[in-house]
């Protein structure tokens, strides 16, 4: 019998549907899970007649698998992807594979790939988004590790991966150790931004402009045949016009209580590690927290009386307003994403290609949009690009939102309307783009009770002076430098 050209290990959600899409595309595939009821459910039911193969054993697994053995990794991260390394790595031979596609900590496979590289094997990190429909019909693959793997496993990848503008695949060899997965993690920062900001978009119109479901449906339709163009806008609009069987719309019987599975945590940990302010990602983090804390605001709004106020301007103006801000915002967001990138891969010595990650995200993924096709245009244009909003397009795309923005923020502040995503990036924006921040007297104050120091207006950069501020204090300076 034929040997598989991939195994696969984990038949949860996001393995099934990658299997059975790899076999779609021509290639054999064995199967092996922990709990080995699941391989023959699954070669019985969905796979039954495919080119499957399901093995009870890891030793059957390798022993059906053509040479390099490639195998994909479909488990839940954190320990059980050591777990399964560390049985795999006895039963493998000098330059086999070990992909890894679950959504893992990137200093993990960091480790991991320095780990199984000392023992002649390579290790691949890859991001997979685009969840379940992702998986079976095209996800956007972002694989980083061992470069000498991917030759290897490149054919598998690019022809089960999603594709743009006809047959352009979104997947592409990211760099080396953790960058596929530091992407990855990026990618989902991202997704919480963007979602987060629609969900501000919407109580904008439900509490502050009274607006029904079926309204913004409306709203959401049109959107999206404008800049903001792209998959969560369609769901959001699918969602908003979605009714049960009493006719009554299931968006308002959802408890609003959010959920998170820590990826957005991650983004807003490493940046803060490499110093890059990304404030709408955090805030869309916290905004999650706060959601989950159902029971304590249930008893803070009552301590306060608190209702949202009526925005009483013209609905079409402000929701065109709403629209505009939405936009900036989200500029805002990947602005801050892409900072962080260039900033951690200089730290972890990656040559990122930012066009190529924004093209990849085009399709197949959960922040899949039209406007990613700018921001590739953008890199492209200028590969060294300091900040996306530097970028002519996104530019004049800021500034012909900015007043629409400024409104819709002090609306939110005025009315009592929740808007931390937005607010948080239009204050970036504000920071970035001010030549005189009051840092100054931040130093002063510094000096004043640490002797930390200043730089004077009137010297060259680096050039430290200090203060005696009270008179009584001596003339000792504190070292200096940055965490
Ligand atoms: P999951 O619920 O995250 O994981 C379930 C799978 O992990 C099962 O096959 C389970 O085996 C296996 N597993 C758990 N602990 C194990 C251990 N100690 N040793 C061996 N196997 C173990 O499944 P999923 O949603 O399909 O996700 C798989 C991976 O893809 C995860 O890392 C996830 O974060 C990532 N991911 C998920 C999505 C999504 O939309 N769901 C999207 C992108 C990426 P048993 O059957 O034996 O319990």
């Amino acid at each position: 019998m034929k040997k598989a050209d991939i195994g696969l290990i984990g038949l949860a959600v996001m393995g099934e549907n990658l299997v059975m899409n790899m076999e779609s595309r021509g290639f054999t595939v064995a199967v092996y899970n922990r709990s080995t009821e699941k391989v023959d459910n699954f070669v019985n039911g969905r796979g039954k007649g495919k080119h499957i193969i399901g093995c009870k054993s890891i030793g059957e697994l390798v022993e059906n698998l053509e040479r390099p053995r490639k195998i994909m990794l479909m488990i839940r991260a954190g320990e059980a992807v050591d777990h399964m390394i560390a049985q795999l790595v006895p039963v493998l031979e000098e330059g086999d594979i070990i992909i890894d596609g679950g959504n893992s900590y990137f200093k993990d496979t960091i480790r991991r790939t320095r780990e199984l590289t000392e023992k002649g094997l390579c290790y691949i990190g890859t991001g997979v988004s685009g969840g379940e429909e992702g998986a079976l019909h095209g996800p956007c693959l972002m694989p980083g590790g061992n470069p000498q793997a991917w030759e290897a496993v490149k054919p598998i990848f690019m022809a089960i991966s999603a594709k743009v503008d006809g047959d352009v695949p979104c997947c592409e060899w990211i760099g080396d150790d953790g960058a596929g997965h530091f992407v990855k993690m990026v990618h989902n920062g991202i997704e919480y931004g963007d979602m987060q900001l629609i969900c501000e978009a919407y109580q904008l119109m439900r509490d502050g402009l009274g607006m029904t479901p079926d309204e913004m449906h409306e709203v959401f339709a049109k959107w999206n045949e404008t800049e903001l163009d792209s998959y969560l806008m369609e769901i959001t609009r699918d969602i908003l016009g979605f009714r049960d069987e009493k006719g009554e719309a299931v968006v308002d019987q959802i408890l609003d209580t959010a959920g998170q599975k820590g990826t957005g945590k991650w983004t807003s940990e490493s940046a803060l590690e490499e110093g890059i302010p990304l404030t709408l990602i955090s805030e869309a983090v916290s905004a999650r927290c706060v959601a989950a804390r159902k029971e304590e605001r249930m008893e803070a709004s009552a301590a306060y009386g608190r209702k949202c106020g009526k925005i009483i301007e013209d609905k079409k103006t402000f929701v065109e307003q709403i629209r505009k801000a939405l936009y900036a915002a989200k500029i805002i967001s990947y602005a801050q994403g892409y900072s962080l990138m260039k900033t951690a891969a200089e730290h972890y010595g990656w040559k990122l290609n930012y066009g190529d990650i924004a093209l990849i995200w085009r399709g197949g993924c959960i922040i899949r949009s039209v406007f990613l096709g700018k921001i590739k245009e953008a890199y492209d244009k200028n590969p060294e690009l300091q900040n996306l909003i530097l970028d002519p397009y996104f530019k004049e795309a800021i500034e012909s939102s900015l007043e629409s923005w400024r409104k819709v923020v002090a609306a939110g502040a005025i009315n009592g309307i929740p808007l931390p995503a937005m607010s948080a990036a239009l204050f970036w924006f504000d920071s970035y783009t001010c030549e005189n921040l009051p840092a100054n007297l931040l130093q002063a104050q510094r000096d004043y009770f640490g002797a930390h120091c200043y730089e004077r207006i009137d010297s060259p950069r680096g050039q430290m002076f200090h203060t005696n501020w009270t008179g009584h204090s001596g003339s000792t300076a504190a070292g200096s430098y940055n965490v």
